[in-house]
Parts: C-alpha cells; structure tokens; sequence
C-alpha cells in the first residue's frame, strides 16, 4: 500500500463508530424501492458534511454528488454505487413499523461502504491524488417487489422501469459516467470478487377475470378464476423439460390476491411471476411459453385474461478486469482476519439491475459477508458490523482510489478494454420492446338450462 493507501484505511478506522451506526440507523429504517425516502435523506445529509452538493430526486429517489466540481476534471467519471431499498419482510425483528420493510438483502451495507469511503476519499489530499471525478451515486429500487406500486406509476407516466438503475440509466443519470463499482453484501466471514454473470428477467402481471355465483348453490353458473390460476401455474410447470439446463430458465410466482369468501366462485385473481434466464434468448423463450401456459388456462375455463410484462433486468455481463480489486483484496488478506473468498464468481440464476449497468460499462463488483441468515429470509443479521460497514467501506475507498490514481490511468484501461454488449438506445430499445399488456377477453359458453 502507498502513503495515501494507509491514509484512506486510518480515516475509516478513525470514523468506524460513526460508520457503523449509520448502517445500523439504515439496517433498522427500510425502505422499499422508489420510496426510499428517509434513506435518501440521511445519505444526503452525509454527503453535505462532506461539504459535497447532492443532485436529489433522480429515479424518485436517487441522489448523485461528485467528487469535484461535475465537469471541471478531464478524464473518466467513476460512480461508487450504493443501493438504498430493502423486502417488504415484516416479520424481521428489525422491520421498521412504518413500511414493514426490512434489510434482508443487505443494501444497507452497500449506501454504508459509499458513505464510508466518500469520507475518506475527500480526505484533500486523497482527492488531489486522483484523475478523473467519481460521483457517490445512492441509488433505488433493486428488489423487483411492491409491483402494483410500480406498475401504477408507470401507468401515471412517473416510472418507465421497475428497477431503479435501468430507470436512472434512461433518464440519463449515467449519461456523463464511464465505469462503475458496487457491491452487494452476503452471508459469511470473508469477501470476494463479485464479476459474476446472473441471470436477466421480465416481470409477468397476471389477472384471470371470471363470473362469480353462489359456490354451493350454483357453482356451474360462475367461471372460476382460480380454476384458471391452477391450471396455469399446472401448465407452466409442465414447461420444465422445455428448458435447457444451461440456460437455468427460473419460473416462479405466486397469486397475490384472489377470491373473496368460500361460499363465493371467485370472479377475479391477481399472480406475479418472474421469468428468468441466462441470456435474453433463453427467458424471452420462456416468457412465451408462460404466456401460452396462461391463455391456455383461461381458453380452458372460459375466464379473460391480462398479461403486463415489464421489463425486468438485463443477464450480469462479466467485466474480466478484476485486476485492481484482486489487489485490493490481496492487502486486506495480508491485514487479517478475513480472507478473500473464491467461489463467488459462479453464475447466480437471481438478477440484479447492475448486470444493466454492466451492459453498458464495465462494472467492478465485490461483495462482503458480516451477515447471518439467508438473504431475503427473516433470519438475517449483522454479526458483524466492521465487517458488514467498515471493511466494505475500505474495499469501496481503496479500489476506487487505485482506478483512479496516476490520472485514473487503470480505469481508463478498464474502460477501453471492456466491450459493452449494448449502447444505451440498443438498451432502451430492447427494454422497451418487452414491455407490453395483452389481454384474452373470456369466452364464456351459455349457461344450460337457463335461457
Ligand atoms: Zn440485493
């Protein structure tokens, strides 16, 4: 580690207790996606004692603040990524009462490591020491949840997308940056490098429209569309075989409103499903198959029915540079006591919206574990919170500091080395393209015995 190296890790150390509680305020305060409100503010306000300006509101609730004056520096932007929304998981002890939410994925950790490193990293003569500009980016909405939320305000014409960074990204908010570093937090003692492909998706709102009637008196006078719901979810499960195996397509959902009493033939259900898949060719595959397997069980029960798909997110595209962190990991493995795991670069068949990010510029992912439980599950917790907020604030501080040192010159390597699969029109395009409402009107057959 150089001079300056040392000076970032001291400065961290020397506000741990500070860092912490931040990331114990954000852990018991959550949010969930574009209403991540108080979070956002609590980052804002960071960032302001940093003496740092914040650009607020982007996405709804995402902020921008840069290092130096936007602008004013030649070279690469690097945004140092944080995300700020949590589960709508209420039975968590933590869960904060007034949203229900709860930090089960560990986004928490995330906007911590960014506070922690901006500390840092405006140290003067850290700053001075760096090319380019990086642009502290607390950003909303990952969980692709609350989509009745999401899906009205896409309707009111608020929100294009369901995830945050793809919607920062057609807004232009990553319009003036050229490479990308995040993190995400997971179970365990150690840390790693998280350059791993993951699996991309869309989004199905389904609604199966029937007739009600009396469900002992006469049953056959009504259409239900929980006949139809069954049928569906049976048919899409028989799609299994469809699927390659290298492709791990997931197919999952469940009905999030149907039927009103027992003695009443539901008239309405409501399921979501997530699509997903290695690559586009393999969900968009999969997505009509589902499609089929649902008009196929409203044809089969006479009910209507209404498919919304929304775009979801984009396959994680693997930036192979992993060099600058790899030696950033190394330093720390040489402090103790934790170690630089190996085994996070496997492709995860859950998807994130930074594989969105990575399509378009590389992107240096890490994670770091301090937590126990298993994410998205109640159990979750944060054994240990110098693992979970400060070294994932030193990792965040020393990689973006040796990207950017010598006049960013290993992020300008990065940057030019890295092939995105898609500029931002072919993304917002291809994004676009998926999204769609079709609607089945019920075919109802006479009733008989009646006129
Ligand atoms: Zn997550």
């Amino acid at each position: 580690m150089d001079r300056i190296e040392e000076k970032i890790c001291q400065i961290i150390d020397s506000k741990k207790d500070e860092i912490m509680a931040f990331g114990r305020d954000i852990f018991c305060h959550a949010e969930l996606g574009y209403k991540e409100h108080r979070t956002s503010q609590k980052f804002v306000e960071e960032m302001e004692k940093l003496g740092l300006t914040c650009e607020t509101g982007l996405a709804i609730t995402g902020v921008k603040s840069y290092l130096k004056p936007k602008g004013s520096q030649e070279g690469p932007t690097l945004a140092v990524i944080g995300e700020m929304d949590a589960l709508p998981i209420p039975n968590h002890p933590d869960a904060w009462s007034e949203t229900g939410a709860s930090h089960c994925c560990g986004h928490n950790a995330q906007l911590t490591g960014v506070v922690g490193a901006a500390i840092a990293l405006c140290d003067p003569e850290v700053a001075q020491a760096m090319g380019g500009n990086l642009c502290f980016m607390a950003v909303p909405a990952e969980e692709f949840v609350d989509i009745e939320f999401k899906s009205q305000m896409m309707k009111d014409g608020k929100l294009g997308y369901g995830g945050g960074k793809c919607e920062l990204i057609r807004l232009g908010a990553f319009d003036d940056i050229q490479i990308a570093l995040g993190h995400h937090t997971f179970p365990g003692a150690d840390y790693g490098i998280y350059n791993s492909s993951s699996n991309g998706f869309v989004n199905k709102t389904v609604t199966f429209q029937g007739r009600s009637s009396h469900a002992a008196d006469a049953p056959h006078e009504g259409i239900d569309a929980l006949n139809a719901a069954t049928s569906a979810m049976v048919n899409i499960a028989l799609q299994q075989e469809s699927f390659r195996d290298e492709d791990t397509v997931r197919v999952h959902g469940f009905i999030s409103g149907g039927g009103t009493a027992v003695n009443v033939i539901a008239d309405h259900v409501t399921m979501q499903y997530s699509v997903r898949g290695k690559t586009p060719e393999a969900y968009l595959d999969a997505a009509k198959k589902v499609d089929r397997s649902l008009k196929a069980a409203a044809m089969a029960t006479g009910c209507g029915v209404t498919i919304e798909t929304m775009a979801g997110y984009m396959s994680g595209v693997v930036n192979p540079d992993t060099q600058v962190l790899e030696s950033v990991l190394q330093d720390l493995d040489a402090m103790g006591p934790y170690h630089h795991r190996r085994d996070m670069l496997t492709h995860a068949t859950g998807s994130d919206d930074f594989g969105d990010v990575a399509t378009l510029m590389p992107l240096v992912h890490f994670c770091t574990g301090g937590y126990v439980g298993n994410l998205h599950n109640p159990d979750v917790r944060v054994e240990d919170e110098y693992l979970a907020y400060v070294v994932t604030a030193k990792i965040f501080a020393l990689t973006a500091y040796r990207l950017m040192k010598n006049g960013a010159e290993k992020a300008k390597e990065n940057i030019e080395h890295y092939k995105a699969p898609m500029t931002k029109e072919e993304y917002l395009a291809f994004m676009d393209g998926m999204q769609r409402t079709e609607t089945v009107d019920p075919e109802p057959l006479p009733i008989v015995g009646k006129e």
